[in-house]
C-alpha cells in the first residue's frame, strides 16, 4: 500500500530544487533556503478522509508493529517509502490528551486540554522527530551511504532523543551541549545511552554553529531541526490532537517556541489535515516565548504580534531562562514558523520568568507536573485569557513539550523559593516533624482544620 505514496525534499523558499529523502542535504544548494518534505498530496487526496480516519484509528496505540507508534501509524503522511525493516521506533507518540478542568476554571476558561508530548520514551516531544530522522539514517546506511555518526547541538532534549534512537539502532551519535545550561536529568540521558557527549563553553547558538560546520563533511549527519525529516515526525502531534478530539480542530493551540521547529511542525500538520478533509477548519496558533529568549516576539511586536511575510526575525543573545530548552536567540526555523503563523492566523505571546514559574505551579496544583517550557505556554495562555484574546467558551489545546520529572531542580527550587529572582506564591513546603501521632494530627489540623 505504501508504494502508491511518496515524499521528497523540496526547497521551502520557492525555487524548484528537489532531492530524495535519503540524500544528505539540509539546505537548498541553489538558494540556501531550508528544505521541507513534500508529499504527493494528489495521491493522498485520492483516499477519502473517512478511510484515513478509519486506518489511523485502527492502528492507534495497537499495531501491528510499527504502526502502533503515533508516528508510524501515520507512515503514509510521514515517510511512505521507508522500508519497514529500517524503522527505528520506541513506540513514540500516542500520548494522552488531558482535559484539565480545574486549571481551566482557575484561569477563566471553560475547556483546556494538555497534549502530554513529554509522556514518551525520552521524556520530550523530540522523540517524534528523531524516530523519523534515525530511521532515514538507517535506510541510508543500508543503501551503502557512509555515515560515521549522527550529530546534534542541543539544549538537552534533542540529545537525549538522538542518543536513545541511535543506541537502539546501533548507530554512533555525537551531542554538543552548552556546558552548565542543561538539567542533570537531560545530561545523564545521552551519557547513559553511550553517545559521545561534548560540553562546550558556549550557549546553544554557539553549539549550533559548530555542528553546522561539522556536518559539512557529509559522513557526519546533522540531526538538528533544520533537518526537515524531524518536522515530519513532529507534525503527527497535530494529527493525534485532532484524532483525540474526534477528528476536529480546537479553537486555539498554544505551544512554546525556541528554535521554532515544533511550532512549524504543528502548523504543517493541521494544514495537511484540513487539506485532506480530516478536519473542517484550522485552529488559531499561539507561539509562546520566554521573555529572556524572545526573538520571534520582538519581530512581531510591531505587527500587533501577528506574522506576515514582511516580518524579519533578527537574532538576539538569549538570556538565561528557567525554560532552558528554549534559550535560543537565533531560531533556525523562524521562516517556517512565520509561515505557520500566517496559515493559522496566529499570534506570538511571551512569559516572564515569574509568569512561567507561577503558571507551571498553578497547573501542578490542578494535578499536572509541568516542565518550565510548558510553563511558558501556560503563562502566555493565562495572559491571553485575561485580556480576552482567547474567549471563555473557546476550546484550547496546550502542547506540553517535556516531562516535569526532567526538571526536578526547577520544581524543588520553586517550592523552596530558591530560584534566583523568583517569588513563590504557590509554593508548598514540606513539614518536618517528630515521629508521633500527635505531631502528625497537629500538622493535618493546621492545614485542613480540625475534623
Ligand atoms: C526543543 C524543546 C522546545 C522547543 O522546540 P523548538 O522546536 O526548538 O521550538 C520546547 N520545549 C522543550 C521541552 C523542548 O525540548
Ligand atoms: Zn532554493
Amino acid at each position: 500500500m505504501d508504494s502508491s505514496f511518496s515524499a521528497w525534499f523540496r526547497c521551502s523558499d520557492g525555487c524548484d530544487f528537489r532531492a530524495g529523502l535519503t540524500e544528505v542535504v539540509y539546505e537548498c544548494p541553489r538558494c540556501g533556503g531550508l528544505l521541507e518534505v513534500e508529499h504527493d498530496r494528489a495521491a493522498l487526496a485520492r483516499r477519502p478522509a473517512a478511510e484515513w480516519k478509519a486506518l489511523f484509528d485502527g492502528r492507534f496505540r495497537l499495531g501491528p508493529w510499527p504502526y502502533g507508534s503515533g508516528v508510524w501509524g501515520k507512515k503514509e503522511w510521514v515517510y511512505p517509502q521507508l522500508a519497514p525493516e529500517n524503522v527505528v521506533s520506541m513506540f513514540e507518540g500516542g500520548n494522552p490528551l488531558l482535559r484539565v478542568d480545574r486549571y481551566a476554571r482557575e484561569i477563566g476558561l471553560d475547556e483546556v486540554w494538555v497534549k502530554e508530548c513529554g509522556v514518551t520514551h525520552t521524556g520530550s516531544f523530540k522523540d517524534l522527530g528523531m524516530t523519523v530522522l534515525v530511521s532515514a539514517v538507517k535506510e541510508m546506511r543500508a543503501r551503502g551511504t557512509t555515515i560515521r555518526a549522527v550529530a546534534c547541538a542541543s539544549t538537552g532534549d534533542t540529545s537525549a532523543a538522538l542518543s536513545a534512537y541511535c543506541a537502539a539502532a546501533g548507530i554512533p551519535s555525537v551531542v554538543l551541549l552548552p556546558r552548565g545550561k542543561i538539567s542533570t536529568a537531560q545530561l545523564v540521558q545521552p551519557i547513559s545511552n553511550g553517545a559521545l557527549v561534548l560540553e562546550l563553553d558556549t550557549d546553544f547558538d554557539g553549539c549550533m554553529k559548530v555542528v553546522r560546520d561539522l556536518s559539512r563533511t557529509k559522513d557526519i549527519y546533522l540531526a538538528n531541526s533544520m533537518n526537515s525529516l524531524r518536522i515530519e515526525g513532529q507534525k503527527t502531534a497535530s494529527i493525534e490532537i485532532a484524532q483525540q478530539l474526534g477528528w476536529s480542530s480546537p479553537d486555539w493551540i498554544v505551544i512554546p517556541g525556541g528554535n521554532l521547529g515544533n511550532a512549524s511542525a504543528v502548523g504543517k500538520g493541521f494544514v495537511l489535515l484540513k487539506e485532506l478533509g480530516l478536519v473542517d477548519r484550522l485552529p488559531r496558533l499561539v507561539v509562546a516565548q520566554a521573555e529572556h529568549a524572545n526573538p520571534l516576539w520582538r519581530a512581531t511586536a510591531g505587527a500587533g504580534r501577528r506574522a506576515g511575510p514582511e516580518v524579519v526575525v533578527e537574532p538576539i543573545t538569549a538570556k538565561r531562562t528557567l525554560a532552558s530548552a528554549i534559550q535560543i536567540g537565533a531560531p533556525v526555523s523562524a521562516k517556517r514558523a512565520l509561515r505557520a503563523l500566517a496559515a493559522l492566523d496566529g499570534i506570538v505571546e511571551q512569559a516572564t520568568e515569574q509568569e512561567l514559574a507561577d503558571a507551571a505551579a498553578r497547573a501542578d496544583r490542578a494535578g499536572l507536573f509541568t516542565c518550565p517550557h510548558t510553563g511558558v505556554a501556560l503563562g502566555a495562555l493565562e495572559k491571553l485569557a485575561a485580556n480576552g484574546t482567547i474567549k471563555r467558551h473557546e476550546r484550547v489545546v496546550v502542547v506540553s513539550t517535556a516531562h516535569g520529572l526532567k526538571f526536578a531542580d526547577f520544581k524543588v527550587g520553586y517550592h523552596e523559593e530558591t530560584l534566583p529572582g523568583i517569588r513563590s506564591p504557590l509554593k508548598n513546603v514540606s513539614v518536618k516533624l517528630a515521629p508521633t501521632l500527635g505531631a502528625v494530627q497537629d500538622a493535618i489540623a493546621a492545614r485542613f482544620g480540625r475534623g
